[in-house]
């Protein structure tokens, strides 16, 4: 056997595959082939890397070349389609392909030695069946190198997910439920389904029953079958992943999302990859996870803004899964109750088939009554409107759940001193220190930048600063006072920072053990709270006149979600779910739950406007259209492609400079390249920040100028950060 060369894709901003040297060490060494790990030398490290062809010559002095290592052969090399997907990936988001390929695997294959890998693979091997697990969520913390001792749920199921799936809930699905499975499941090759389902609808019975069928299907032919789940953010649908487990108790589930321990996304990664795991249930990154037997791709909650990825690679996981789903030729179904503009046009263009679910599942479930608060007339220097507090006192006394929703957390966004009109600016951000009262902080959210709340104003002495506005912690404190026998809980990104601490806060409101739950966009997702009736939403306004043009979108989407937490129960005798109805028996709360009387109420100082009158009639489809006609005559995506170069220096001239002359860099016919300007917020972290944005009514035309332009920027070597997001997501 002889030398071959290797190119080899390394996790370098370098965009090029680098040539090495095979060699093999013993006559047993099999060649090298292409998908395979392999151990290289780079500058003066060893680093792992992807091989991506293997061949005889090289463009450079083969004598020069120097020599892999090791390769990786414990592991089956990652497949022509994963290598086709991650080659799209960089092309169309213009990243080198050793940036997309390596860290969307997991650390420990880029990372651990061989030992660790050899022992999460055999991990592999001698799975067994879940019987002697106890205590999964100690389990999912071990580290790898404890991992031989270990069963845990994720993969301690038999290999065997050839064996029929079981099915252990014996949920009959409504007439638009079995339309919309049998039009998914008698797809032919490649098809995209928007499922326009409202909340409540049942969208994931919808899902689960796809997804068997389609399973059932490939086995009855004796083939296995691998379906992947995309949900926005694992954390806050713990529901969805115990409805999965429990529905395929036969197959392997894994999870893969960035808070797994690293060695349990290793080995859920390799269970992925090898075949094992039936079903993948994962956020944003398990779109690059390599699946051979990948046959059905699901996206719930497809409108989620947390698909875009806004670092690196910043790919949208919703539309890397269309692309997938075509490669493979397979059904995909997109998911929501507002779907994103991009994929209502794509359903009236009839590039996506549209399955509407109009109604609740749950027997006699109806969307709650929404109604607006005109805060005009309604003054409330508390926050809290009469007409809300009185809504909450009804509940309270009926013993039945509210949930307050405010997007901001903190107490006050700002502190401010009467007497000379100081305000708590950050010193290194175009951003207020937003005020943390339980901890007497100041804290600002762009730059996690801290300090002690003064004792007295920095300017002039004063000792009387004062919080102006309200966050999530305020609303908190006059809850709080006003209902001092209510059990009121609050969830936001600050009370839920200790791992689980999220998810034990949703099972006490699910047990019922909460009256008043109060919350940022955490508690408006997907969450099926059975004893809800009273949604307030306290001043969404803001978003109405922000600069960005998808903000509207956002907001409409968020008031649906949030809207559609209440009334989402049947009434007694509701043949849909037995579980829950014992459930809510065994609680001693009434059972039959009015769910006429399941209302929202949102505080407002624009009652008439567009959005809200939309709102009103829970009519997303007028909104949609609205939007796409506004977009249209505005020239906005996505009626227009986008790409924006950003750019940041001590200086802002410097950004602005490095802006100018990348716009001058290259002809450009059918692009538009704008004037750059300062970010919305220009200073982050003492970093001055500006933009170029690029726009092209092709997407083709866009590409063909983005690749070279790139080239051209790269060759320029300047010395400050810059980077590129092909569809930007905010603007
Ligand atoms: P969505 O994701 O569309 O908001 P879910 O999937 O959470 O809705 O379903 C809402 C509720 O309806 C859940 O409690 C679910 O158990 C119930 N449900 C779903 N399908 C049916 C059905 N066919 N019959 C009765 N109840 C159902
Ligand atoms: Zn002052
Ligand atoms: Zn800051």
């Amino acid at each position: 056997m002889t030398g071959r060369i290797v190119k080899i894709a390394l996790d370098s901003p370098l965009d090029t595959e680098f040539d090495y040297r095979w060699l093999p060490a013993q006559t047993a060494d099999s060649e090298p082939r292409v998908g395979q790990l392999a151990l290289v030398p780079f500058g003066r490290r060893e680093v792992i890397g992807l091989v991506t062809a293997v061949g005889d010559a090289s463009d450079y002095d083969a004598s020069k070349l120097r020599d892999v290592i090791v390769l990786r052969t414990q592991l089956e090399p990652l497949p022509p389609a994963w290598l086709d997907l991650c080659r799209f990936a960089a092309d169309y988001y213009q990243r080198p392909l050793g940036e997309v390929m390596l860290p969307s695997l997991p650390t420990g294959l880029r990372t651990a030695s061989t030992v660790a890998l050899d022992r999460a693979l055999k991990k592999r091997a001698t799975a067994r069946p879940v019987a002697t697990v106890s205590a999964p969520s100690a389990a999912a913390v071990v580290p790898l190198a404890a991992a031989d001792t270990v069963n845990t749920p994720d993969h301690a199921r038999p290999a065997d997910h050839h064996a029929a799936g079981a099915r252990t809930s014996a949920t009959v699905l409504n007439p638009g439920q079995q339309a919309a499975v049998d039009a998914i499941t008698a797809a032919q090759g490649f098809a995209a389904h928007l499922l326009f389902g409202v909340t409540g609808s049942g969208k994931t019975e919808v899902y689960l029953h796809a997804a068997e069928a389609v399973i059932a299907r490939e086995q009855a032919q004796g083939r296995s079958a691998q379906v992947l789940i995309l949900v926005p953010e694992i954390n806050l649908t713990p529901q969805l992943e115990s409805s999965v487990r429990a529905r395929f108790p036969h197959l392997q589930v894994v999870t893969l999302h960035s808070q797994l321990a690293e060695g349990e996304r290793l080995r859920n990664w390799i269970a992925a990859h090898h075949g094992d795991a039936a079903i993948v249930l994962g956020t944003r990154l398990s779109v690059l996870a390599a699946m051979p037997q990948l046959k059905l791709i699901v996206v719930d909650e497809e409108h989620d803004p947390s698909y875009k990825q806004q670092e690196g690679l910043r790919y949208s996981a919703r539309d890397l899964a269309v692309w997938r789903a075509r490669q493979l030729d397979i059904p995909l179904v997109l998911g929501s109750a507002t779907p994103s503009i991009e994929s209502w046009q794509h359903a009236g263009n009839g590039r996506y088939r549209r399955l509407d679910l109009t109604q609740r599942a749950a027997a006699n479930a109806q969307l709650p009554r929404v109604g607006l608060i005109d805060m005009e007339v309604n003054k409330a220097p508390e926050g809290l409107s009469a007409p809300l507090l009185a809504a909450l006192r009804a509940r309270l006394e009926r013993g039945e759940q509210s949930l307050l929703f405010l997007n901001r957390r903190g107490y006050a966004p700002v502190m401010h001193c009467d007497a000379c009109g100081w305000i708590s600016h950050c010193r290194r951000c175009t951003a207020f220190m937003v005020l943390h009262k339980p901890d007497r902080r100041l804290r600002c959210h762009h730059c996690s930048l801290e300090q002690r709340i003064p004792r007295a104003c920095p300017t002039c002495g004063n000792v009387d600063l004062q919080p102006l506005g309200r966050g999530t912690q305020r609303i908190e404190e006059q809850l709080r006072t006003l209902f001092p026998q209510a059990r009121v809980l609050r969830i936001d990104a600050d009370s839920t920072r200790r791992k689980g601490s999220a998810q034990a806060a949703f099972d006490s409101v699910h047990r019922g053990e909460v009256d008043i739950l109060l919350g940022t966009q955490m508690v408006a997702k997907g969450h099926d709270f059975q004893r809800l009736t009273l949604v307030g939403v306290i001043n969404p306004d803001t978003a109405l006149f922000s600069q960005d043009y998808r903000a509207g979108e956002r907001l409409f989407a968020q008031l649906m979600q949030v809207a559609g937490r209440a009334g989402r129960a049947g009434s007694a005798g509701s043949t849909g779910n037995v579980a829950q109805s014992a459930e809510l028996a065994a609680s001693g709360s009434e059972p039959a739950i009015g769910m006429q009387r399941s209302e929202v109420l949102v505080q407002t100082r624009y009652p008439q406007h567009p959005l809200y009158r939309a709102l009103l009639a829970h009519d997303y489809a007028g909104f949609a259209e609205a939007t796409l006609a506004e977009r249209r005559s505005a020239g906005l995506p996505p009626f227009v492609f986008q790409a924006l170069l950003r750019a940041e220096a001590k200086q802002l001239q410097q950004a602005l400079d490095f802006l100018q002359a990348a716009r001058k860099l290259m002809p450009c016919e059918g692009i538009v390249i704008n004037d750059p300007v300062p970010m919305t917020i220009m200073r982050v972290a003492g970093q001055e920040r500006a933009q170029l944005l690029v726009e092209s009514a092709s997407r083709a035309r866009l590409q063909a100028f983005l690749k070279p332009w790139m080239a051209a920027l790269r060759e320029m070597k300047s010395r400050l950060r810059w980077s590129l997001e092909v569809d930007p997501a905010d603007i």
